[in-house]
């Protein structure tokens, strides 16, 4: 037996670590585990290229156990093991050196810094942070005695031979006072199931019975005969290993399903990422069916480094718009003991994230060109990532020229080139400026809807919550382009044409009507704006000027801001149809409070075509409406 100290600076430094990495103190299982996987696949490859002499490979697989009355849990590979030489350099040296300078980088970051991905990289030591004591029992696949290391957590420990015969290594941790939590059963289960799903060497922990199918000549009531076996954990060949050509559709949708037990809804599509110059990365992401809302989609691709689970925020890897998405994204070339910031600036990071983008643009592109009506019939269920997309890269604003829909209200769906086309004879304006009308919500517009429809107007149905900001991206990149939603103005002047309407008011008329409604109409509220439109069109007709409307809605998503925490005050324009009977009634009307009388119902109409009337003035609305008809 031999006894040494370990050569570190920092007298003692466990208990630093556990102050560190306080909250993240399960990572020790993924870390160790990894540790076993590498000595395991080591081994394979030595066979591989005939290094490792008489040595039987085998089916290896890595057994964690537990016991609870001697507070132990134990990791046992059958890797390549260490002989007592290289316990002295791995596990003395290299280790705690590497303990130490991750120490070194994570002081000065009062250790709220999520940066240290995952806290990668952190090795064997991390076993410190649950265990008091430490051993390893280790003899390598060369023809060398067994060893065992001990170490209590202060820089000595002990070097001894063991008589284990078998090739591997087994790390035995006696579970601290203050970690007693990892000897449980069902939490030891869940960090498996989270870090080492899809490891590549089989993962053992416990058994399980597994019922056998009975024998032909058993009685009914006879129970179904069982059998104990290993019960593995991990699934050591997951679809994004394999290579495209390996897969089909349900192959896709059984590994979807293998992620995301909990959802029942099938994703849309998949696209496969498998890339290995000038990085090296592989993956499957799936568009599942979006919500409008945007913040609960996050977080669900998951980030692994070869096969080991790191994390689930790939924020900084994946441009944000893809976050939405779901999947796996697995790279050893992505740094992960590096902070998000510094991340985000890193070459190689960049190009994976653009590399990212370029594929999903690519998938949508072909989606939409095999199978155009397949694509429009999911359209809305995608929309939301593509247009947030579109509005947040430029460069996938680009590519989504090709594949981006502008849905009708009478769903019918067009490219934007397409729209263009077939829009530009009856929507270009005096001005040469091609006007496209949209509604953002059906319902609600109907009566603007249909005017602008009796008119042989197209109007799209663009209701994302983002919509306004991705509006102002294409008026800015297309010439003489203009969105105007149906209800901003009347529809004589959403598209403004040379043909001027005639009056039947006279001018003194109209001076007369306009006196009488700006002493009715609440001022605060209204601004009243006489036009001579078509005598069909409604004689009263409220409508929220494009600008402002557009203000609010940035306001409400983020941006704008200008009128502060109060918001924008509610007003509106009242367009009053000079030519229409009504008006010609109310004019001639003799006494003002019968006038007065039509004028307030003219005006709740209104407000009632665009979703205003509520509360006490419906009441009074629809008091006053059985009065009138009784
Ligand atoms: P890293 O794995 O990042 O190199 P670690 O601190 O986890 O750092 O481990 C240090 C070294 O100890 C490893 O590189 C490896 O050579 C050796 N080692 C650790 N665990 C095992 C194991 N289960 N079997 C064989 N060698 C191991």
């Amino acid at each position: 037996m031999s006894k040494g100290t370990i050569n570190v600076s920092v007298d003692n430094i466990f208990p630093l670590i556990k102050k560190f990495l306080y909250s993240d103190h399960e990572i020790f299982l993924r870390e160790l585990i990894s540790n076993a996987t590498d000595a395991t696949l080591k081994l394979k490859h030595l066979a591989n290229i005939g290094e490792a002499d008489g040595v039987e490979y085998g089916n290896p697989i890595i057994e964690v156990k537990l016991d609870k009355e001697k507070k132990q849990l134990r990791i046992i590979d059958q890797g390549i093991g260490m002989t007592a030489e290289e316990v002295e350099k791995y596990i003395n040296q290299i280790a705690f050196s590497g303990a130490e300078e991750f120490i070194e980088k994570y002081k000065d970051k009062d250790g709220k810094d999520a940066g240290i991905i995952g806290h990668f990289g952190l090795g064997f030591y991390s076993a410190f942070m649950v265990a008091e004591k430490v051993e390893i029992i280790t003899k390598s696949f060369k023809d060398e005695p067994a060893v065992h290391w001990t170490c209590d957590g202060s820089p000595e420990f002990t070097l001894e031979k063991a008589d284990k015969k078998d090739r591997g290594t087994e790390i035995i941790l006696h579970i601290a006072e203050d970690s007693t939590e990892f000897l449980e059963e069902s939490r030891i289960s869940e960090l498996l199931v989270k870090y080492n799903k899809f490891m590549p060497i089989p993962i053992k922990f416990g058994t399980r019975t597994e019922t056998l199918p009975k024998p032909e000549d058993a009685k009914e009531d006879d129970p179904a005969p069982t059998q104990e076996v290993d019960n593995i954990i991990n699934n050591p060949n997951p679809a994004w290993t394999k290579a495209p050509t390996e897969l089909e559709d349900k192959d896709y949708n059984e590994f979807y399903r293998e992620m995301y037990p909990m959802q029942f809804e099938e994703p849309l599509f998949h696209i496969h990422l498998n890339v290995d110059y000038p990085f090296n990365l592989t993956g499957i992401l799936y568009f599942p069916k979006m919500t409008n809302d945007m913040s609960i989609q996050k977080d669900k691709i998951q980030l692994y480094q070869n096969q080991v689970f790191v994390t689930d925020n790939v924020e900084g890897i994946v441009p944000e718009f893809l976050t939405m998405l779901r999947g796996v994204i697995d790279s050893p070339d992505i740094p992960l003991n590096v902070s998000r910031s510094y991340l985000q600036a890193d070459g190689a990071v960049k190009k994976i994230s653009s590399y990212i983008t370029r594929k999903v643009a690519d998938k949508l592109k072909s989606l939409f060109n095999n199978d155009r009506e397949g694509f429009e019939k999911k359209w809305n269920d995608i929309k939301i990532v593509i247009e947030y997309g579109m509005l947040t890269e430029d460069k996938f604003f680009d590519k989504a020229k090709d594949f981006a829909l502008y849905p009708t209200v009478d769903n019918a769906f067009y490219t934007f080139s397409e729209l263009k086309d077939k829009i530009k004879d009856a929507q270009t304006d005096k001005d040469d400026k091609l006007v496209i009308l949209y509604a953002s919500n059906k319902e609600e517009q109907h009566s603007y809807i249909q005017a602008a429809k009796d008119k042989g107007y197209e109007v799209l149905l663009l209701d994302s919550p983002i919509v306004t900001h991705l509006l102002q991206k294409i008026e800015g990149s297309e010439e003489k382009v203009s969105f105007v939603r149906v209800d901003s103005d009347h529809v004589e002047n959403l598209i403004k044409k040379d043909d001027e309407q005639i009056s039947k008011l006279s001018d003194e008329e109209k001076e007369t009507l306009k006196t009488f409604l700006d002493g009715v109409i609440p001022k605060e509220k209204f601004t009243v704006q006489l036009e001579a439109m078509d005598s069909n069109a409604n004689p009263f007709i409220i409508t929220e000027p494009e600008f402002m409307r557009r203000m609010k809605d940035m306001q409400k998503t983020g941006g704008g801001g200008m009128f502060g925490m109060g918001g924008f005050p509610e007003m509106y324009n009242l367009i009053v149809n000079t030519n229409h009977e009504l008006v010609s009634e109310i004019l001639n009307t003799k006494t003002d409070k019968k006038k007065e009388r039509l004028v307030n119902q003219a005006l709740d109409l209104a407000r009632l075509s665009k979703n205003l009337l509520k509360g006490e003035e419906l009441t009074a609305f629809i008091k006053r409406s059985y009065e009138m008809i009784k």
